[in-house]
């Protein structure tokens, strides 16, 4: 503040040092409290009076470690704030305090040291505000989220299990139909025949939902993060179907994409379901054109996977990110319906999303956002 050159200019100074205080006293969302030297409370406001309890008669005079719990002024604590703030002007703190009635509020405070024209400390200026129901609500959606994890842990740990134990009894099964076959093939007909084929295939397609669900829940059991090229990655897993790209007939127009910190194992499996299925789900006749982009945005990376193939009718969007589940019959369209629940595994690893952009008949556009990550 400039020094008054004048008794009018002193006279609207302290005018508006006035003006301030009585402003200071209405504010009812924070606790404004000056105090002397050292802690002994000077002016009380009504914010002050709503988070601690007392009336500006029953606090004005006292020190201000009554808002300290027995441990913290053992230790000291106020004392420490004061010395910090004559030190350093201003600090923050969070922290529990006590309230007239001994409960206990969570309080941010920010502690303003003021200082006369030579410098010298002359009192604080103490601004502090109750964060307790957004400290109860941070704990209680870490206790959620600590909760959610156990329970997936266990779900994994049941899938893998019984995934396992499963395959026992059905290669007992399968090998015991084949002996049969071997042995007494000659005294079966034709439609005993049949039924076998039908046991065969149900057994063998069994086996192959088996191995799904265990790669399932293995899914991110070894994971290690780096730097990831992901138009390296892409330009390998173009290789790696290049026999399904000549097949259609398909072209893929990659743009430049980035280098993020991610696991690089999954992320090639995440594009190459998502470049697979492009392939797949193209419209009879119709050479696929799918493009392959990504855009930076504040916090994450946004790709986008488009094709120009059959596309997915709205009530469906949800349903394929779940595992086993699939929209056509396997003659149409072979797969087992584990493709996307992988990818979505794999984005929720990353704290991403997965969702999908689409019209019948009309091509998908996949949208992914990997939040950035660092090592
Ligand atoms: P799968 O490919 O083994 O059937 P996915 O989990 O990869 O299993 O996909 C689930 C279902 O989502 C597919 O059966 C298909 O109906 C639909 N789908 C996935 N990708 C596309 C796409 N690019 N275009 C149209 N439909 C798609």
């Amino acid at each position: 503040m400039t020094t008054p050159n004048t008794a009018g200019d002193a006279l609207q100074s302290d005018h508006i040092k006035l003006r301030l205080l009585q402003m200071m006293e209405e504010v009812e969302d924070y606790a404004i409290l000056l105090l002397d030297q050292s802690g002994n409370i000077e002016s009380w406001n009504k914010g002050a009076q709503r988070i601690k309890g007392y009336s500006a008669e029953e606090v004005i005079g006292k020190n201000f470690r009554i808002f300290y719990s027995a441990a913290d002024c053992l230790m000291d604590t106020p004392g420490e704030i004061l010395r910090e703030a004559a030190a350093k002007g201003t600090i923050n703190r969070e922290g529990w305090r006590v309230k007239k009635d001994q409960s206990m509020f969570w309080g941010s405070v920010t502690m303003t040291a003021i200082h006369d024209e030579q410098g010298a400390t002359i009192g604080f200026a103490k601004i502090t505000r109750d964060l307790t129901q957004q400290r109860l609500a941070e704990k209680t959606i870490r206790q959620h989220a600590q909760q959610i994890e156990r329970k997936n842990k266990e779900l994994e740990q049941f899938v893998y299990i019984a995934s396992h134990d499963l395959q026992e009894p059905l290669l007992n099964l399968t090998n015991f139909v084949e002996l049969l076959q071997y042995e007494y093939g000659p005294l079966f007909d034709e439609t005993a025949g049949m039924y076998f084929d039908v046991i065969t295939q149900g057994a063998s397609r069994m086996r192959n939902l088996i191995r799904c669900l265990l790669d399932y829940s293995r899914l991110g059991q070894q994971i290690e993060l780096k730097e990831v090229d992901c138009q390296a990655l892409l330009e390998s897993i173009q290789s790696d179907l290049s026999v399904s790209i000549k097949n259609a007939q398909a072209t893929i127009h990659v743009e430049p994409l980035p280098t993020l910190v991610g696991y690089e194992t999954e992320l090639n499996q995440l594009f190459q379901n998502l470049l697979s299925n492009a392939l797949k789900f193209r419209k009879p006749g119709i050479a696929p054109q799918i493009q392959v982009r990504a855009e930076r945005q504040a916090t994450s990376w946004c790709f986008r996977i488009s094709d120009n193939g059959i596309g997915i009718a709205p009530e469906f969007k949800e349903k394929i990110f779940l595992i086993f589940q699939r929209l056509h019959e396997r003659e149409a369209y072979e797969g087992n319906g584990i493709g996307l629940a992988h990818c979505k595994k794999i984005v929720e690893m990353h704290g991403g999303d997965i969702s999908v952009e689409s019209e019948p008949g009309r091509g998908s556009t996949f949208l992914i956002t990997l939040p950035f990550l660092s090592l």
